[in-house]
């Protein structure tokens, strides 16, 4: 019997499985989607934090990551308001402020991984057909009829998973009305790795810096607007882009096909039930103003590979309420701070009150001001 079946294949779930085999633990993971090691692209520049370094390094997986863009410095600017709030290496000790890796890049290279260790075996593209789990095990049922059993089940399938949703876990739940969209710019200035975030009225507009003279651009806009925006012709994109973002990095154009992404918040009220742990988006899904989701979900990651280590050289039931419970324990005040902080952004600067725009005239004051607060902030996103 295997020592733990991970549904979902993705980030999160692929860089568990390696994690508990690095431990020695016999892994069982099962996706829809066949692997794939060269991907078509979703268009996502990730922005990881120090604490995801350390995790894909331990991997030997960072090491394998050959366009990697650190961010030196991160420009947030209020959009309405003169206003802005520079954070730098020197804000911190010991190196970049973070690190940019292309997603599809990221995806493909810890598959290559997930196919490289003896102790995982991987069903897919396949669905789970039946999941039952009793006090003892957990069984799944493929839709090819393999029948897999093992005392521990993760659902790291995504945000709209239907393993967190068949164990009728309460969620709360709430949509934007705002819609993301990303894509790559090319620019005539060099960005000096620096990141941009621009709070608009209408929603953050955020660069990423990217090999040569390109950003990844996630800009969430009003969810109508929408779809004008990604019908407009490549020229008349970059200048809107420029109309909202400014010179900053000079004249844009757009490199790559554009994506959309409808945003929402998704907090289980629980991320653990019987013989099951929720893991990264299916975990929590929030917006991406702070570029956090993946982040928070390779906290996840570490967490429960530490706790499954630490139980499995026990001899102790990796399944049991006693290691969930501390899971869930460990995991919860990151998740519930960084859903309620994302939020409260994204709301504090999508209003035009006069009252809230004094608030937040004050917040930069105070962030700028005031070196300890300045540093706790960056060090929370940086994982640190
Ligand atoms: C616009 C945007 C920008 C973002 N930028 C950042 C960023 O800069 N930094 C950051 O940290 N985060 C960012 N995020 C968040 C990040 O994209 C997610 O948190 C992350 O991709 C979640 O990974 P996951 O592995 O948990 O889920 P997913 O990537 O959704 O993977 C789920 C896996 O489960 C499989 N699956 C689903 N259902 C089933 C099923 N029934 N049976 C079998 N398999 C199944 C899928 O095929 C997939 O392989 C961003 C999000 C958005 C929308």
């Amino acid at each position: 019997m295997p020592d733990v079946l991970i549904i979902g294949n993705g980030i999160t779930g692929g860089t568990l499985a390696c994690a508990l085999a690095q431990k020695g633990l016999e892994v069982v993971v099962v996706d829809q989607y066949p692997p794939q090691v060269h991907l078509p692209s979703d268009g996502k520049s990730f922005a990881l934090s120090r604490s995801s370094h350390a995790l894909f390094s331990a991997l030997g997986i960072w090491q394998d990551l050959n366009e990697i863009t650190p961010i030196t410095t991160i420009h947030t600017s209020d959009g309405v308001l003169p206003q802005w709030v520079d954070y730098t290496e020197e804000d911190v000790q010991g190196g970049p402020l973070g690190y940019v890796v292309d997603s599809m890049l990221l995806k493909s290279k810890i598959l290559e991984h997930v196919l490289s260790y003896q102790n995982i075996t991987l069903h897919a593209p396949t669905l789970v057909a039946h999941l039952e789990r009793t006090s003892s095990h957990t069984l799944v049922k493929t839709s090819q009829g393999t029948v897999l059993k093992a005392p521990l089940c993760i659902a790291s399938d995504g945000r709209f998973s239907t393993i967190r949703d068949g164990a009728n876990i309460p969620l709360i739940k709430w949509n934007y009305d705002q819609t993301a969209i990303v894509c790559n710019m090319g620019h005539t200035l060099p960005h000096h790795n620096q990141a941009f975030e621009h709070f608009l009225p209408s929603g953050p507009l955020a660069f990423v810096p990217r090999p040569g003279n390109e950003s990844g651009l996630i800009w969430s806009i009003e969810k109508e607007k929408a779809p004008c925006l990604l019908s407009l012709s490549p020229e008349d994109f970059a200048e809107e882009v420029q109309a909202h973002f400014g010179p900053s990095l000079g004249t844009f154009t757009l490199a790559s096909d554009r994506w959309s992404y409808p945003l929402s918040v998704c907090l289980p009220k629980r991320f653990i039930d019987t013989r099951l742990a929720l893991l990264g988006d299916a975990a929590h899904t929030f917006h991406p103003v702070a570029g956090q989701g993946l982040n928070v979900g390779l906290r996840d990651v570490a967490t429960l590979a530490e706790l499954m280590g630490e139980a499995a050289s026990l001899g102790l039931d990796l399944g049991s309420p006693h290691v969930l419970e501390r899971y869930q324990k460990r995991r919860r005040t990151d998740i519930l701070s960084m859903t309620f902080l994302t939020d409260g952004i994204v709301r504090a600067f999508s209003t035009q009150s006069r009252l809230m725009a004094r608030a937040r005239s004050l917040g930069f004051g105070a962030v700028n001001h005031c070196t300890p607060l300045k540093n706790f902030m960056i060090r929370h996103a940086m994982g640190v």
